[in-house]
């Protein structure tokens, strides 16, 4: 499942156990993402979980820092995480690491840079990662025995494991110009008594290890580094089988990257991991100081602050390769390209995803939770809006129905409303009224005259002029072609006259300005006062009657209902 699983960010392409999906924007890809990565197998911290795959590591040599990054891969869980269930291995005498690797017996091992000479002679190797930037290998002699310089070797004593082991020594002695001519080699041992005693006059050891010993001795001493000679091989390496690589390249993948991220927690909380060591791996019974000594040293060719942890190039290689062939120990071509390991962009983003799983499940979970709460947000929001547009929408068309297009008075449907809703407050006894019904004299005239156009601009000068004349509490209303009505509330007959006067001298006192020509008008106006009884039929017919009487007696006038049938106004 998992090495058919492919992520292109860009593209949005996801392709799960063979079936391609594409999501193209919006909340899918985070979905997606989340249900991936939770659908990972479920890694407890328990050792016998069936799920992980059981690998094993051959240590170079025995528990100490110089293995802290496996040791933290395991005890952080690192190595759970990648779905592995490893077990490291202590070095076993007589068998190299590079023996049990290829015997089948452990699926990776921890080696140095002689790996290349077994690639060379065709054993199928390759190297995943130079743990040690540089290596700790060094000659040592006492400060006593006058060797100052490499030089003062020549027919003194050399200690010097042999093969391969030793080839960046005899490079740097090379280097110094001393041959194996020069020196008696004294055969190995791996007490550093032998120096102490004078059993050799330099011996092979490493910078994390024997200068604590000697120092702790109170021996005085020196060390030569190949690196200071322009030799510079990588320390420990970690290897692998190539068939491995072929055949499980996500097993590979997963280790190596785990193993770094290992290594990164050892080399960021040293003392932790010497504490670990002093309980769970001390086989050699080292002390806390010595542990800590070798953790510092190792830390300093490990090289963190400076490259990632694990970093290798080609032409470093290359340059070892050289120095094994200078030194004889290789004289056939090294296919390097299929020796060291080039981590592909996509284990890179495998691993990135495995590492940052869980938070980046968490911040899928949280950008899917932002989204639904701003989706939320949005409806209600919307939800809102929509609610004002229609409440706007029914006050205007309700506004539409009562009111008159041309005029913006109120239209004969309010007007009926409220004559109706007044009556009947009338008729409790909670207000008086009266009603003034208004008829443009001639209007038939300005229509022929000057055309329909300017007739509408004529009722608009009368409408404004009436309502000018208007109390407050008034209500004037067009109530058909050029005719009006005015609701006076609270207003006895006499009142009303008054107003009905004042609206009459308004427009017969005005000329009404329009684009053809300036029109002067007259009003005949009928008014009515609440009887007890009344309807908005009854009291409109007496209003309109009292029109008539003003439109028979010439026009122009206010005629009072009371009085409509008698004495003229
Ligand atoms: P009077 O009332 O003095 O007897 O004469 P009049 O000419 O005003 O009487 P009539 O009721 O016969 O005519 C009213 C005219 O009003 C008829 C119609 O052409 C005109 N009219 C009605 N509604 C409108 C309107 O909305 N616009 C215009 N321009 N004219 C209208
Ligand atoms: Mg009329
Ligand atoms: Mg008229």
């Amino acid at each position: 499942m998992r090495d058919s699983i492919l992520f292109n960010f860009h593209g949005v392409l996801l392709r799960c156990g063979g079936m391609p999906m594409r999501a193209t924007r919006g909340i899918l890809l985070p979905m997606l993402t989340a249900a991936v990565l939770t659908s990972l197998p479920n890694i407890s911290h328990s050792q016998q979980n069936p799920e992980l795959q059981h690998i094993s590591v051959q240590l170079k040599w025995a528990h100490q820092f110089q293995f802290a990054g496996y040791y933290a891969a395991l005890h952080q869980g690192f190595y759970e995480e990648a779905g592995l269930d490893v077990t490291l291995i202590e070095h076993l005498p007589g068998l190299t690491p590079i023996d049990q690797l290829m015997g089948g017996r452990v699926e990776f091992a921890v080696a140095d840079t002689g790996a290349l000479l077994y690639r060379a002679s065709g054993v199928p190797i390759v190297v995943l990662a130079a743990i040690f930037q540089h290596s700790p290998s060094a000659l040592i002699s006492r400060a006593d025995t006058g060797i100052n310089t490499l030089a003062d070797l020549r027919n003194r004593r050399a200690m010097l494991a042999g093969g391969f082991m030793n080839a960046e020594l005899m490079s740097m002695l090379r280097q110094a110009g001393i041959t194996s001519n020069d020196f008696t080699l004294v055969p190995g041992n791996t007490s550093i008594d032998v120096l102490i005693n004078g059993g050799t006059d330099a011996y092979n050891g490493y910078t994390t290890n024997e200068p604590y010993m000697l120092e702790q001795r109170n021996v005085p001493f020196r060390v030569f580094l190949p690196q200071d000679y322009g030799v510079d091989f990588y320390g420990d390496i970690l290897i692998t089988r190539e068939s491995l690589l072929n055949t499980q390249p996500e097993v590979v993948a997963n280790f190596r990257q785990a193993t770094i991220r290992g290594w990164e927690y050892a080399v960021a909380n040293i003392e932790e991991m010497v504490d670990l060591i002093m309980t769970d791996y001390n086989t050699q019974q080292k002390s806390r100081e010595h542990l800590m000594f070798e953790a510092r040293e190792s830390a300093r060719l490990i090289l963190s602050n400076v490259v990632p942890v694990g970093y290798m190039n080609l032409e470093r290689w290359q340059r070892i390769e050289n120095i094994f062939r200078e030194q004889g120990l290789l004289d056939v071509p090294v296919d390097l390209a299929g020796f060291v390991y080039v981590p592909s962009q996509q284990d890179s983003l495998w691993s990135l995803l495995m590492r940052y799983r869980f938070a980046l499940a968490a911040t899928t979970a949280l950008i899917l939770a932002a989204l639904l709460t701003l989706h939320v947000w949005r409806l209600r929001a919307l939800v809102a809006l929509r609610t004002r547009e229609l409440e706007a929408a029914r006050h205007q068309a309700e506004s539409d129905a009562r009111t008159d297009a041309l005029t913006g008075l109120s239209n004969r449907r309010l007007f009926l409303e409220s004559l109706d809703r007044d009556l009947s407050r009338a008729a409790r006894g909670q207000c008086n009224l009266a009603l003034i019904s208004i008829d443009i004299d001639h209007f038939k005239r300005v229509n022929d005259q000057y055309g329909h156009l300017v007739g509408d601009e004529v009722l608009k000068g009368v409408a404004s002029a009436l309502a000018g004349c208007a109390r407050s509490g008034d209500l004037v209303a067009r109530t058909g072609g050029e005719e009006f009505a005015v609701i006076c509330l609270n207003t006895d007959a006499s009142e009303a006259r008054l107003l009905a006067e004042r609206m009459r001298q308004q427009v017969a006192s005005m000329d009404i300005n329009t684009v053809d020509a300036r029109i002067s008008l007259t009003l005949s106006l009928g008014i009515a006062a609440y009887q007890v009884g009344d309807t908005t039929i009854s009291i409109m017919a007496r209003a309109d009657d009292a029109l008539y009487a003003a439109k028979n007696r010439g026009r122009n006038r206010v005629i009072c209902a009371e009085n409509a049938g008698t004495a003229p106004e």
